[in-house]
């Protein structure tokens, strides 16, 4: 048995791993997207197109609907794939939306290629239920299942336990972390620990770093929310549309919602992406997997995810008209929009607008990766500095804040006791999807554990 990576290796983008049982049955675990600096220096046809051999691929594993998790699914079906494309219920609900999306925005606008793809898409989705071992049909006399388990990351994201049993041997279990969540991430429960693993294949994102606690993050939400209620500024908040926005929406209803008589309590909240509404009605739908902490808000007649103040944009004029009202605006307003890095998408509008004015405040939740506009702001913004902005140079004078642990990453901590609270210890971690630094801080932590990890190649 052999572990190919074929992208999350540099860095954290473009996941896409295969296990090679023999020379005729592997699995693919996630056919993800490059995004960011990841991308580089590499022709579109590279990035793109899937360079390995799928001959052998006898399933797609999916542990959630992110981009870089998900982004060359397409691609893997202009390959030639027609096994089947296994995920749990809610990831399968999400994933049509987020490959439709993905073709709108970096493929075609042709809907007719949209339609057969995503048709293409559906028949071969296999959705299954969370803690339930499944069977994959291999070739010949080896056998696998897999069982996806909660991953506390996004609605529907999984770690997925894959067991093998070669002919006349015993059977080996490997575990593939997908990206897991943080321990006190609101609305998802975090993630346990798989009973026993003989390799695990771990994400790094923030193998070198450990989050604000949860109440210290609501605090310094709270601080940015007052200076936007006494200076009426926006408060620009770059999300992703699938996890961070719906944890944010949470928070806010919280900071909102208690505030009661004073400014705090009537600042809107504005979500500019179609795409975010939609997703946040699946997690609406499917409340059953929400932590229980929501589920009591929802007992006390809360609504976490849709309450007063909170506004939807929809069209692309309603965009433009929701920038010129702000610009007009005598009230401070909250606005989340995507993309999550700035790379792209309506929040580019919102930051050109408003990244020179000082009663404005841009505010991180998430990682933003190198080469990325949200890294520049981050970067430059605190000193003074100016960005490029679709090649027009603009001072920051807005604020710059970056809070951590609303990215549905887990940190160091979390990553380390993931792997400490294995009952039966694996014999090797292999350690992926993460910047350098970050993947030998994880690697020498688990080795002063005594865990053996190598740094996957
Ligand atoms: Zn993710
Ligand atoms: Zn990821």
């Amino acid at each position: 048995m052999q572990i190919l990576h074929h992208g999350a290796v540099n860095g954290v983008t473009g996941s896409c791993h295969q296990l090679l049982i023999n020379s005729e049955n592997s699995l693919l675990v996630d056919c993800g997207l490059f995004q960011g600096a990841e991308t580089s220096g590499r022709g579109d046809d590279d990035l793109l197109s899937i360079e390995f051999d799928i001959s052998s691929v006898q399933a797609l594993l999916v542990t959630h609907c992110h981009i870089d998790h998900v982004g060359r699914i397409p691609y893997l079906l202009a390959a030639g794939f027609s096994g089947p494309i296994i995920t749990t219920e809610a990831s399968a609900a999400l994933l049509p939306m987020v490959i439709e999306d993905a073709l709108k925005v970096g493929v075609t606008r042709n809907r007719s290629i949209i339609t057969a793809c995503l048709s293409r898409l559906k028949k071969q989705l296999v959705a299954v239920p969370y803690k339930k071992w499944f069977n994959v049909r291999l070739q010949g006399a080896v056998k696998a299942k897999v069982k996806f388990q909660p991953a506390g990351h996004i609605l529907g994201s999984a770690y997925i336990e894959i067991d093998v049993k070669p002919i006349n041997e015993k059977s080996k279990r490997i575990v593939f972390s997908g990206d897991l969540g943080a321990t006190y991430s609101p609305l998802l429960a975090s993630p346990k620990s798989p009973y026993k693993a003989d390799i695990v294949v771990i994400e790094s994102t923030y193998g070198d770093k450990n989050h604000q606690g949860r109440k210290d993050r609501a605090k310094s939400l709270q601080r940015v929310l007052e200076k936007a209620v006494a200076d009426n500024g926006v408060v620009i908040i770059p999300a992703f549309s699938i996890g961070r926005t719906q944890e944010l929406l949470y928070e806010l209803e919280q900071i909102v919602g208690r505030a009661k008589f004073n400014k705090l309590s009537d600042i809107e909240v504005i979500v500019d992406s179609p795409m975010a509404a939609k997703f946040t009605k699946h997690y609406q739908t499917f409340q059953a997997l929400w932590d229980a902490e929501a589920k009591r808000r929802v007992k006390q007649g809360r609504q976490p995810l849709n309450f007063d103040s909170l506004y939807t944009v929809d069209t692309h004029d309603e965009h433009m008209q929701t920038i010129e009202y702000l610009v007009k605006r005598n009230k401070p307003a909250i606005v989340i929009a995507a993309s999550g890095m700035c790379s792209g998408g309506r929040v580019v509008n919102y930051l050109k607008r408003f990244i020179s004015e000082p009663t404005a405040d841009v505010l991180f939740v998430g990682y933003q990766a190198q080469g990325t506009l949200g890294r520049d702001i981050q970067k430059y913004g605190p000193r003074g500095g100016y960005v490029y902005i679709e090649g027009q140079k603009l001072d920051v004078k807005a604020g710059v804040f970056t809070i951590s642990g609303y990215s549905a990453h887990a940190d160091q901590s979390n990553l380390v006791n993931f792997v400490k609270r294995i009952r039966h210890k694996p014999e090797k971690v292999i350690i992926v999807h993460g910047d350098a630094d970050a993947k030998n801080a994880l690697k020498a932590k688990l080795e002063r554990e005594g865990i053996k990890a190598v740094i996957g190649r």
